[in-house]
């Protein structure tokens, strides 16, 4: 963005030989205007006080030729146009001061020629100087008459003939009129042929001060478009640059029209003065809003009227004294347009067609620089493409199966598949969420707060008592009303968490152990659960088996024997050192006597590869010192002189023996070796069967003590045991928060499920059905008092619930009292 710029104002005075040097005076600078107006003289005709003003502009241009005024006005306006700034070249004045001859010139002689055909000229010139650019230059021309528009190039061959009438149309890129014919023209003839085209077309009226005057707005467009010729360059710039020849703006009463030219003069005179108030509105820093719509002359020129333009306002005056007060109202228009600013900006485009080239030569070359990268990195070729569905639910299967202990990592390959596993954990976390969700939601009731009558008539039914405890729960430790359940807050359990860290760091050094949580030398020894027994000699596939068991081993059901003997749980968890002992005999007795036997496994092929290498080292001695004796041999009986017979070596017994013991070691020691390299695989992959199982046992560790000590009890009764969802998986704040909004204070679990929702009311005995969810009650009768319900079925979600589970097959008996403090019923039979 550029800085602001006032709008530069030019006054251009017609030549005369009765100039009214008396009442015209101009400043020695050529920068200002003085009218004197004798006393006589005025009387009436402007006011009775002020008989002097001074004009203050940017240059006064009287006896200027055609050269001197197109130098001073237009030529930088126009040379900033190659470079992307939009400019407005605008003649004010009254009829016959000389506007068209400023804007146009005279046809029949060249040096008379005015500032169209110079820009044109001007703009021609500039494009031969700049060979680095491809430039295009368009041009149009628009006629507003009796505010209509009309095209004063239309009458070329090549524009066909218009169907619906001009209109102007806005858009983020500018104003543009719809219609309008816009003609690319590739040197300077053609458009000079089209501006004269134009001009003989242009409406004149009759008029009684200037005949030939035109009576409507003209505006002659260029539009330049520069594309940098270097291809890569995907920048360009636009402009284009408006000149407009305004209709007269004399007064009607001097006009002396009347029936067409009237019309003609009234909308010149209301076009003209709403062009003032734009203008007034443009000058005023305060005004946020510029009337601009209020004619077709400043809707057409919206956004070459102030905005990002350069702007110059060529006024005409007369110099006779007979036009003064024209002259007057002219000069005033004008240092009002000098009060206006404007913020030329270049007009920068990007070629949309050249990005798209540019990007994908970049990124060819970044992939090559990649697979560079790979190549010298060792890496075998990484696809880097967006992934299909197809990958995308491999990642989804990896994430749940690295979530659940079956997969023990995730290869990372590219940034792609990295940001895809992160979306995978969310999703299946969200899934997870939901999945808990729905299963509390089925079990509990959601009571507003707020809903005091809901809340009397759970407490009037007899189901909680006043502090929102639950009947039946002498020590409140379950939902109640507005009551933080259970003391598992975030905080809390960051506490215990670092209790635990520290207390295992001392119990560890204690024992000179390191931490059971991620040590790799976990030591199980001081456990007081009972090493099981070894499994039987070295079958490897068998325990390959027995891990791959481990992998799917369930959690011990929730409502279990051992569960249900389990004591109340404390109100503080006990230390994770502690609870970790109490796991490996409870739920994860399993798991701990699998990774044992995996252990004792390890231990024994450790042992057996250790009594191998012993023996390959007592081979090897035997081998050398049998190699020795035979040596002594050999030597002996070649002191002794050779014994050969038809060619044979004739060797003595001794000898003989030696060499077949040799042989022998040498086949123990080969099997033995073997042995010891079998030995060797099998303790590589059973050390790989112990560090997962130790994983797995800490995994569970971890989700059995967040559900032991943190996720209350009636939550993970909700959530069914055998249904997928591990309480103890799911983040401890996120259940801690999807419960603390549930608010329900009614009965055990079985009637809850029965007498679950307060936002039931049953209308009629026929056509009951639950108001949340619209479905249909049937068959509801009512004998001594109790209502029988009989599959009452309910919607939640997408879950379909029924209310009597399993616990009430057939038919449900319930207290009447039961069902109206929660149902409300209503209707016959009740
Ligand atoms: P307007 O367009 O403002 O109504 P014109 O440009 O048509 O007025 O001028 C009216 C007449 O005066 C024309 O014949 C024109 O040639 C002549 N004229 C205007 N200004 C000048 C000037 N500066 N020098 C010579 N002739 C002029
Ligand atoms: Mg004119």
């Amino acid at each position: 963005m550029g800085t602001r710029k006032k709008v530069h104002a030019f006054v251009r005075v017609k030549p005369t030989d009765d100039f009214a040097h008396e009442m015209i005076k101009y400043g020695d600078d050529n920068k200002s205007i003085d009218i004197h107006i004798k006393k006589d003289l005025q009387k009436g005709v402007v006011n009775n006080k002020q008989t002097d003003w001074s004009f203050k502009l940017d240059g006064v241009l009287h006896n200027a030729s055609q050269d001197l005024v197109y130098e001073t006005v237009a030529k930088d306006v126009v040379a900033q146009a190659l470079d992307g700034y939009n400019g407005t070249i605008m003649c004010y004045g009254q009829t016959g001061a000389g506007k068209t001859y400023t804007m146009t010139g005279t046809t029949e002689n060249y040096k008379h020629r005015g500032i169209l055909p110079r820009a044109l000229q001007q703009v021609f010139r500039m494009i031969e100087e700049r060979p680095t650019h491809a430039i295009t230059v368009r041009v149009s021309y628009l006629e507003i008459y009796n505010e209509s528009l009309f095209d004063l190039l239309s009458t070329l061959p090549c524009v066909g003939p218009s169907v619906t009438p001009m209109t102007i149309v806005e858009n983020p890129q500018g104003v543009f009129i719809k219609g309008l014919s816009v003609h690319l023209t590739s040197q300077e003839e053609d458009a000079f042929s089209l501006l004269f085209e134009g001009e003989t077309n242009r409406i004149i009226a009759s008029h009684t001060m200037n005949k030939n005057s035109s009576r409507s707005h003209c505006i002659f467009t260029i539009y330049v478009e520069a594309h940098s010729r270097t291809l890569s360059d995907e920048k360009y710039i636009t402009s284009k640059i408006n000149l407009v020849d305004l209709a007269g703006s004399e007064r009607l009463k001097k006009s002396g029209s009347e029936g067409r030219v009237l019309k003609e003069a009234t909308y010149i005179n209301k076009s003209l003065s709403f062009l003032e108030q734009a203008i007034i509105a443009l000058g005023d820093q305060k005004r946020d809003h510029i009337p601009f719509r209020q004619c077709k002359l400043t809707h057409a020129l919206k956004d070459s009227l102030g905005g990002n333009c350069n702007m110059v306002l060529l006024t005409n005056i007369y110099g006779e004294a007979s036009q003064l007060e024209e002259t007057l109202s002219s000069l005033r228009f004008a240092s009002r347009m000098k009060l206006v600013t404007t913020e030329p900006a270049i007009n920068e485009k990007y070629d949309a067609e050249r990005m798209v080239k540019n990007l994908e030569k970049e990124l060819a070359l970044l992939k090559q620089e990649l697979a560079i990268h790979d190549s010298l990195a060792n890496r075998t070729l990484v696809n880097y493409d967006p992934m299909d569905e197809i990958q995308i639910a491999e990642i989804n299967s990896q994430v749940r199966r690295y979530l659940e202990g079956t997969l023990d990592e995730i290869d990372i390959i590219n940034l792609r598949q990295i940001q895809e596993v992160f979306n995978q954990f969310r999703v299946v976390l969200s899934q997870q969420e939901q999945e808990v969700e729905l299963t509390l939601r089925r079990k509990y009731t959601l009571i507003d707060k707020n809903d005091f009558a809901a809340i009397s008539a759970v407490q009037k039914a007899g189901l909680m008592d006043v502090d929102g405890h639950l009947v039946g729960e002498p020590d409140g430790q379950g939902f109640g009303l507005g009551v933080t359940p259970f003391s598992a807050k975030p905080g809390k359990k960051a506490k215990s968490k670092k209790m635990f860290k520290e207390q295992l760091s001392t119990s560890a050094r204690k024992e000179g152990a390191s931490s059971p949580v991620g040590g790799k030398d976990l030591d199980f020894s001081t456990s007081k659960t009972q090493l099981t027994p070894s499994s039987k000699e070295g079958d490897v596939k068998d325990m390959l088996m027995r891990d791959r068991e481990t992998s799917s081993i369930e959690p011990l059901p929730l409502d279990s024997p051992k569960e249900e003997l389990r004591p109340p749980r404390p109100s503080t968890p006990p230390p994770k050192p502690v609870a970790f002992e109490d796991f490996k005999n409870e739920r994860g007795s399993e798991i701990n006597r699998i990774f044992k036997e995996n252990k004792s496994i390890l231990n024994e092929r450790r042992k057996r590869a250790s009594e191998t290498t012993q023996r390959i080292n007592a081979i090897k001695r035997e081998m050398d010192m049998t190699k020795e004796a035979l040596n002594f041999q050999k030597s002996l009986r070649e002191k002794q002189g050779k014994y050969e017979n038809k060619g044979l070596m004739i060797i003595d017994e001794e000898e003989f023996l030696l060499i077949l013991k040799l042989k022998d070691l040498k086949k123990q020691y080969r099997t033995e070796y073997q042995d010891l390299r079998d030995l060797k695989a099998e303790i590589q992959y059973c050390q790989h069967l112990v560090d997962q199982c130790r994983h797995r046992l800490l995994m569970e560790f971890d989700i059995w003590y967040n559900e032991s000590f943190f996720i209350p009890e009636d939550i993970q009764v909700s959530l069914k045991p055998g249904s997928s969802i591990r309480p103890g998986m799911v983040p401890i704040s996120r259940i801690v928060s999807l419960v603390s909004g549930m608010r329900a204070g009614v009965g055990t679990a079985d009637e809850h499920k029965v007498v679950g929702s307060t936002s039931c009311s049953l209308s009629s005995p026929q056509t009951w059905q639950c108001i949340g969810c619209s479905q249909p009650l049937p068959r509801l009768a009512e004998a001594n008092g109790q209502v029988q319900v009989s599959s009452l079925l309910w919607r939640m979600g997408t879950q379909k619930t029924s209310l009597a589970a399993a616990t009430f097959l057939g038919w449900l008996i319930l207290p009447r009292w039961q069902l109206q403090g929660v149902w409300q019923i209503q209707g016959r039979g009740f």
